[in-house]
């Protein structure tokens, strides 16, 4: 099953530089691309078509629909308000398809604010001789009028370090090729793409299972979570958070529906899932309280900081002598949904270990703690655990049988993670 879903691409910069024209030409070369049709109260231009280049709308009308939240994002440009639509867009990106977005600056930035894993690309004209002379020419606006879009141009641009890509709209031709290659490059990304279905057919034993998260509710928790010892400084680990990532992406792909709880990672969220971003672990544990009772399975690869410190200092402690640190455990997370909730969904635990005993004390800790599974990784092997892109180790059952996987990337491990916790509990196998 390949269910990813679609990318987000948003064409922004200075009116006049091209992007209306650069966004229409990825439409139209890509089957799986679709134009996001705005809304804006400003009147039609000569052979503009509602519905087709813009849905027109009054000021009244528009403000209604701000207030309904019927907009992902929307801007007063040039006096008019423009606006996107949230329902398409959601509609046409959880279907599997890719929407681009032709839009100001202001807007791009709240998409990427709403939808990180969306990709912005910024269009430029080489000078702004080039962009007055075109906007001049396009005799949509007398002089005034293009002086103001000038000016605007200068606000626009000094955003551009928010932008992911740069197109530098010099030859209409080039820059055509530009917009495809972004686009075709972004949707070969790893990330981006459920796993490649043609590994899975050469090797389909180590991917059964997948099936069984079909419609399932999952939630992954992820990252470190962090615990403040002054307004400015907390304590924290070396998590990366990928992990977590990876496995939420993988259950995404299989058909699950993904509620991702995570802590502050480096890295940005998936697209495709629901996110709770939570800073402590009190904070995680209070989410789970509320969302276990509804969930199919618990993975639990947050890094959680176990340590807290006692006393909380408001403002910024002064940097002077030795400060003395007094820390305290946080909560079991485990251990105290275990007590609080009677219903608990298997739970699948991630367990970082050094030294030779790691694996005993995994599957261990798995008994403690009454998980139905625990997946064993070494922290003290170069290349795998916290801050690595790859991982590797044992996925450990109550039933005493595992499954090894050798050095791989974090999201290949997730692939086979996620296949093989679904055929353990299709056996019929829950802790
Ligand atoms: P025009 O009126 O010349 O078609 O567009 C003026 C500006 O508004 C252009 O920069 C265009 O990209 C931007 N724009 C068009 N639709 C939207 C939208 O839905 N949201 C935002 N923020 N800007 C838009």
């Amino acid at each position: 099953m390949n269910n990813s879903p679609g990318q987000l691409i948003v064409l922004a910069g200075p009116s006049g530089a091209g992007k209306t024209t650069l966004a229409h030409h990825l439409v139209e070369t890509f089957s799986s691309a679709a134009f996001s049709v705005s809304t804006t109260t400003r009147p039609l231009r000569g052979s503009e078509i509602e519905g087709e280049d813009y849905f027109f709308a009054g000021r009244e009308e528009f403000l209604e629909r701000i207030e309904n939240g019927y907009f992902l994002e929307y801007a007063e440009v040039h006096g008019h308000l423009y606006g996107t639509s949230r329902d398409w867009v959601r509609k046409e990106l959880s279907s599997g398809g890719n929407v681009i977005l032709d839009i100001d600056v202001q807007g791009a930035l709240q998409i990427k604010e709403a939808l990180p894993a969306s990709i912005l690309i910024f269009i430029l004209t080489p000078s702004p001789d080039v962009l007055s002379r075109r906007l001049l020419s396009r005799n949509t606006d007398d002089p005034d009028v293009v002086r103001r879009r000038m000016e605007v141009a200068a606000w626009e641009i000094s955003w551009i370090g928010s932008f992911d890509y740069y197109v530098c709209n010099r030859y209409l031709e080039d820059s055509m090729m530009q917009v495809e290659s972004i686009f075709r490059g972004e949707r070969l990304r790893i990330v981006n793409t459920s796993f490649p279905p043609e590994v899975r057919t050469f090797t389909p034993d180590r991917f059964s299972g997948r099936e069984h998260w079909n419609g399932k509710r999952v939630i992954v928790t992820s990252g470190p979570t962090r615990e403040a010892l002054d307004s400015v400084r907390f304590i924290s680990n070396r998590s990366s958070g990928l992990m977590g990532f990876s496995m939420a992406m993988a259950f995404r792909d299989a058909g699950a529906d993904v509620l991702f709880v995570t802590g502050s990672a480096c890295i940005s969220r998936p697209s495709g899932v629901d996110t709770i971003p939570v800073e402590t672990a009190e904070e995680m544990h209070e989410i789970l309280v509320r969302e276990v009772e509804k969930t199919d399975l618990l993975v639990m690869a947050a890094a959680v900081s176990d340590f807290r410190p006692s006393t909380f200092h408001e403002g910024k402690t002064e940097r002077s002598g030795i400060i003395r640190l007094e820390l305290e455990a946080t909560p079991d997370i485990l251990e105290e949904l275990d007590r609080t909730i009677d219903c608990m969904c298997p739970v699948m635990a991630f367990s970082l270990e050094f030294g030779p005993d790691g694996e005993k004390r995994a599957i261990e800790k798995m008994k403690r703690k009454g998980t139905a599974a625990i997946f064993y990784n070494p922290g003290d092997v170069q290349g795998a655990g916290m801050e690595a892109s790859s991982n590797q180790g044992k996925l450990f059952f109550t039933d005493g049988s595992y499954v090894e996987v050798k050095r791989s990337s974090k999201r290949y491990i997730a692939e086979l993670l996620v296949a093989a916790m679904g055929r353990y509990l299709m056996k019929g196998n829950e802790s």
